[in-house]
C-alpha cells in the first residue's frame, strides 16, 4: 500500500496558486488510515517516553489521536482563536495562505513533559513553530514534530529547530 495514492491534489484551493493536499481520501481507507498512524507513531524516539501528542486543528487531530493512542500517551487539542473553553495560552503565526492564532490550555502541559507534534502538512513551518512555542511557554519538551507530508520547496523546517519526520516529501 502505498500512502501516496490516497493523498488528492486540489488546485487552487482555498486561494488562487495553492495546491491543496487533500487527506480526505486516505481517512477513508481503513488499510490506509491505520498504516499512516502506525508509521508516523514508530517515527516517535524508541528511547524517550512520549508523554503527549498535540494535533493541530483540524486535521492533526485525527491522525494525533490514533498516535497518541499507539504511543500510550494523552492528547491535546491545539486550536483556533475562541474555540477552547478554559484559559488559554495564544500565538499568532503567519500561513501559507493567511494568518491565524492557535490556542492551547494553560493547564494541558505540565513542566518537563515529553511532547509530540503532530499536523497533516508542514509547509511554511509558521504553524508548527507557533505550537513548539506554546509548549515551551508551559514548560514541555518538545520531542518531535511529525507530519503525514512536508512541501519541501516551503522550507518549513528550516524555522523548527526539533527533529522532525514526515511520510511524504513534495
Ligand atoms: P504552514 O504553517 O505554512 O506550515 O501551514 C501548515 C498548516 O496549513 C497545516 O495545518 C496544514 O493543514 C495547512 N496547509 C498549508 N498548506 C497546505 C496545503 N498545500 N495543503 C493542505 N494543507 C495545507
Amino acid at each position: 500500500m502505498n500512502i501516496q495514492d490516497f493523498i488528492r491534489d486540489i488546485p487552487d484551493f482555498p486561494k488562487p496558486g495553492i495546491l491543496f493536499k487533500d487527506i480526505t481520501p486516505l481517512l477513508a481507507n481503513h488499510e490506509a488510515l491505520v498504516g499512516c498512524a502506525d508509521q508516523l507513531a514508530n517515527f516517535s524516539p524508541k528511547d524517550i517516553k512520549i508523554d503527549k501528542v498535540i494535533g493541530i486543528e483540524s486535521r492533526g487531530f485525527i491522525i494525533g489521536s490514533m498516535i497518541a493512542e499507539r504511543l500510550g500517551a494523552g492528547f491535546i487539542p491545539v486550536r483556533k482563536k475562541g474555540k477552547l473553553p478554559y484559559e488559554v495560552n495564544s500565538k499568532s503565526y503567519g500561513l501559507e495562505y493567511g494568518e491565524d492564532i492557535l490556542e492551547i490550555h494553560t493547564d494541558a502541559i505540565n513542566a518537563g513533559e515529553h511532547i509530540l507534534i503532530h499536523d497533516d502538512v508542514l509547509a511554511t513551518g509558521g504553524t508548527a513553530k507557533a505550537v513548539c512555542d506554546l509548549v515551551k511557554e508551559l514548560g514541555g519538551v518538545v520531542v518531535q514534530c511529525n507530519f503525514i507530508m512536508e512541501l519541501d520547496f516551503l522550507n518549513g523546517r528550516e524555522k523548527l529547530n526539533v527533529p522532525i519526520s514526515s511520510l511524504l516529501n513534495y
